[in-house]
């Protein structure tokens, strides 16, 4: 989950660039490592998902399979606000999703990016994996398959949602003819105060054999402009796995992981001998550097943003990094589910 700017970008973008500080590293997290069999890492929402992935391991399924069977519930899952079903809107109000899959023995893929009225995109980009000669259908074709594949369309903007959208957009000027919602209306929820919740789910999965899976899914930017795909669907910046080394993904400002390729960096990291930890902390310092660059820096050379990055090993080594501190991640094997601390580069606050 992730990347609340601290300042919009605007604000950014006007600021002065002068006198960056040397970059602090943050805490570094113990290697972490599962004993052998089979492992899945996701970002923080994913607890039962990885708990539901590693079943299906166990059980003898194939480990994308595995990791889409657990990503559905956070899918369908009203409660979650970034990611399929009651996921928020783009600025017309209108729910928008991105997924991708991954499948390590056959380096195979398969996305869909902006696609309307699917509870499980996930679902939708397996079958573009596995049922076309292609890896990524947007928007109206992307619907268009899922309906020629007999998927059913729903209304996925929740009344939660529908009202987070109604009160962002209230807000967002005082010089159009919106008023902004009372006290009253923000205090029925505590979510509805804040303006742009976060949040994607990133899931990677090895088997017992050591081959990979992985899936990354979310309703993306809240309120971002219709059309928009961020790194989510994006094979190379969202997730990237290669099965002779291992898987990472993403979540937070899509932007800056597609500026990076992140998730295809930070395998090619591991390729040259890095362990996953080491090569998430390398891609995130190689995104602080450029966000010097394209204006997204504060005064003291801190991006503006969060990026969490997830990384699995070959050899089962596995870490949940991100630019701030205060992030964990999930990960199930053969000692259960579990929240972990994630590792960090810049303390918050
Ligand atoms: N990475 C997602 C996107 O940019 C959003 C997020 O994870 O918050 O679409």
């Amino acid at each position: 989950m992730t990347g609340m700017p601290d300042l919009s970008r605007r604000q950014f973008l006007s600021a002065t660039a002068a006198g960056y500080a040397a970059l602090s590293l943050g805490a570094r997290a113990p290697a972490a490592q599962s004993e052998g069999g089979a492992v899945a890492v996701s970002s923080a929402n994913g607890l039962e998902a990885v708990r539901t992935a590693w079943e299906g391991m166990s059980q003898g399924g194939r480990p994308v399979d595995a990791a889409v069977a657990g990503v559905n519930l956070v899918e369908r899952d009203p409660n979650d606000l970034s990611v399929g079903y009651g996921g928020l809107p783009n600025e017309n109000g209108v729910v928008e999703l991105d997924a991708a899959v991954m499948d390590g023995p056959t380096h195979n893929a398969g996305a869909v990016a902006s696609l309307r009225g699917i509870k499980t995109p996930s679902q939708v980009a397996l079958r573009v994996m596995r049922r076309t000669d292609h890896v990524l259908l947007v928007g109206q074709g992307a619907l268009e398959f899922a309906r020629a594949h007999g998927f059913q369309e729903e209304n996925l903007l929740t009344e939660r949602s529908r009202k987070l959208w109604l009160y962002w957009k209230e807000r967002r000027s005082d010089r159009d003819d919106w008023f902004p919602p009372s006290d009253e209306e923000l205090a029925e929820d505590p979510i509805l105060r804040n303006e742009r919740p976060p949040g994607t789910i990133h899931l990677s999965a090895r088997n017992e054999s050591g081959d990979f899976g992985c899936v990354t899914t979310t309703s993306g930017l809240a309120f971002k402009i219709p059309g928009r795909v961020g790194d989510s669907p994006l094979i190379g910046d969202g997730l990237y796995l290669d099965n002779e080394v291992g898987s990472a993904g993403s979540t937070g400002r899509g932007e800056a992981v597609i500026l990076s390729c992140g998730s295809f960096a930070i395998v090619e990291r591991m390729r040259s001998g890095r362990t996953p930890e080491q090569a998430c902390h390398d891609i995130l310092e190689r995104i602080v550097d450029q966000s010097r660059r394209n204006g997204l820096a504060d005064d003291q050379g801190r991006p503006s943003f969060n990026v969490r990055f997830y990384a699995l090993s070959k050899d089962g080594k596995y870490a949940g990094a991100s630019m701030y501190s205060g992030g964990k991640f999930a990960v199930a094997d053969a000692a259960g589910a579990r929240l972990e601390e994630g590792s960090f580069l810049f303390q918050r606050g």
